[in-house]
């Protein structure tokens, strides 16, 4: 039996590690908080009867023998790390119905035929270190010694150095690598972080694809004046131009259908209130679960850098990441569906507009994601999913495990 008081006990207790009490959770790989969360999850996956081993990358992988243990597992969890004042069920919702399926499984006295793994992983969120999906990254061995690096901390600490120093081994990562064959199947329970299923009144949503994730940056160069004489013909207003590249950068978007288009960081220079904007630096992310719509915008913003579309001004574009749109398993999609049906549950298939380590895991086993409804989204402090709401996915989560663990 699926407990939700286990469940509701672990959500409140892994919330408690946060760097920001009052704040929402911050708990950032690598830190004291993490190490007691770490902890707390190690003890949980025992309890639930789980052989516990820590990966090289410091992800948390508790194993469920199987009848056959020569047979690859089938593993499911998601992430333990947030954002910077985030919430309580971001990644949490999946590790703590994971292991509760786990120990439903050691109450019943269910022994699968194949292995079933519970992981929990680091560094999803990217808030440490600006470098998303690490801790999957490292189990499927995508994560390179350059790459550990370069990535750095707000604090110039490099990932590899933190892993170290935490206690973890980033150079055994490529023997430790996961490739194809290795998992049978991978399962992750997620929270929405959007309001699809709270507003249908739809309890479990079945991912049928992850959104290819576009994040670039743009440089636009003008020229500095004087805000008071210089007459508007004269300008070569850095700022203006950027805004009427933005303004048509969000209409393709919309034009497209099924694509977002985002600018969520701008710097203004020289940035003086009496100063005609020489430069501006933003950010530019776009995605869709369609690549022909990808390469519409990416090809927007590469031709507006070529021919800028205001007078005088200069436009650069760098890519700093392209992740191409995920398929999920079609099989996985049915089985959640089959067991979230029997249990009486309504459920929707639908794409996912945020990237998850089921991305990573994606490239190496058969992989499926159930949603959850959750209100105020994901990624402050108000996110929130109903102890029912997880219950339920608990439930889908431990019936979806046992069908593909036969
Ligand atoms: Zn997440």
């Amino acid at each position: 039996m699926i407990s939700r008081e286990r469940l509701s006990r672990d959500i409140e207790i892994l919330r408690t590690f946060t760097a920001t009490p009052g704040s929402g959770v911050t708990r950032l790989s690598y830190t004291k908080e993490e190490a007691l969360a770490r902890e707390y999850i190690k003890n949980r996956m025992q309890e639930a009867g789980l052989t516990v081993r820590e990966h090289p990358t410091g992800n948390i992988i508790g194993r469920m023998a199987g009848r056959d243990d020569s047979l690859a597992p089938v593993m499911t969890g998601s992430h333990y790390d947030t954002v910077l004042s985030g919430g309580a069920y971001d990644g949490v919702a999946g590790v703590v119905t994971a292991i509760e399926a786990a120990h439903s499984f050691k109450e019943e006295g269910f022994v699968p035929e194949r292995p079933i793994e519970v992981i929990a992983f680091v560094e999803e969120e990217g808030s440490r270190f600006h470098h998303g999906l690490l801790g999957s990254e490292g189990l499927i061995g995508n994560l390179t010694k350059e790459a550990m690096l370069s990535a750095k901390d707000n604090g110039g600490i490099c990932a590899y150095d933190a892993m170290k120093a935490a206690g973890h081994d980033p150079d055994a990562i490529p023997s430790h690598a996961i490739g194809k064959g290795d998992l049978h199947a991978f399962v992750e329970l997620h929270i929405e972080q959007g309001p699809v299923l709270e507003n249908e009144g739809t309890e479990i949503g079945i991912v049928t694809c992850i959104n290819s994730m576009n994040y670039g940056h743009v440089t636009v160069k003008g020229r500095a004046d004087h805000a008071g004489t210089t007459p508007m013909d004269a300008r070569v207003d850095a700022l203006r131009g950027a805004a009427v590249f933005m303004e048509r950068f969000y209409a393709l978007a919309e034009a497209l259908g099924n694509t977002t288009a985002t600018v969520g960081k701008m710097d203004v220079y020289p940035g003086s209130a009496n100063v005609v904007p020489g430069e501006v630096a933003f950010t530019v992310d776009f995605r869709s679960t369609d690549m022909t719509r990808v390469k519409r915008m990416h090809d927007f913003v590469r031709e507006s850098a070529d021919n800028p579309p205001f007078p005088g001004i200069s436009m650069e574009f760098h890519m700093l990441s392209e992740a191409p749109a995920t398929d999920l398993d079609e099989e996985i999609q049915s089985v959640i569906e089959t067991e979230a049906g029997a249990l009486g549950f309504s459920t929707k298939r639908m794409p996912s507009g945020a990237g998850h380590d089921a991305m990573n895991m994606a490239t190496v086993c058969p992989t499926g994601m159930i949603f959850i409804p959750s209100t105020f989204g994901s990624h402050n402090p108000k996110e929130f999913a109903s102890e029912e709401a997880i219950e339920k996915g608990a439930k889908v989560l431990a019936n979806t495990l046992k069908r593909l663990a036969k």
